[in-house]
């Protein structure tokens, strides 16, 4: 009788509350929170994401800046703006990949500030350590991290053409 009970109730009644209490206990893989957090997006219609665009965590910001409305075309949103100065490239990376081509002088001056910058720290979605600013692979686990600085110089010229790799072999000490 309960397990009828439980085929007839809609999926997300079920999944929604299990996935809320396993994301914050998620935090030490975040290739699996960021999964199990857009599993909850796509059963929530996307209600966590003006939220998660401030968490402290940067799984949950890069996933807002890869859902949350651009603004009409014309303009960034305030929320899509801040997310241009976050602390983790990857951050950056996932709003600079779609606000091009770019639509406005405010977002092309945003492009001109993070080509000149420093890459900013970030962390590692395979084994959540925190890298510092600058470095180009994981400390720990030398996978290679984002390049804001250089994504905004490729697609301001328009020579997004050098293929990324995943993992820097030359970093590892053995
Ligand atoms: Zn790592």
């Amino acid at each position: 009788m309960a397990a009828r009970a439980l085929w007839r109730a809609p999926i997300a009644e079920i999944v929604v509350p299990t996935l809320l209490h396993a994301l914050p206990q998620l935090q030490p893989r975040p290739e699996h929170q960021r999964i199990a957090a857009l599993t909850l997006l796509s059963l929530t219609d996307g209600q966590p994401l003006d939220d998660w665009a401030t968490d402290p965590n940067p799984v949950l910001r890069r996933i807002a800046a890869q859902h949350l409305p651009m603004g009409n075309g014309q303009s960034m949103t305030p929320a899509i703006a801040a997310m241009l100065h976050d602390v983790d490239g990857y951050v950056i990376e996932a709003v600079l990949r779609r606000l091009h081509p770019l639509s406005d002088a405010a977002a092309e001056a945003e492009f001109e500030r993070i080509a000149a910058e420093r890459n900013p720290g970030w962390l590692c979605i395979r084994c959540a350590t925190q890298n510092q600013p600058g470095r180009y692979s994981c400390s720990q686990c030398h996978v290679v991290g984002p390049e804001p600085a250089d994504l905004a110089a490729a697609l301001l010229t328009g020579t997004m053409t050098r293929p990324r790799v995943i993992l820097d072999l030359d970093d590892f000490d053995d």
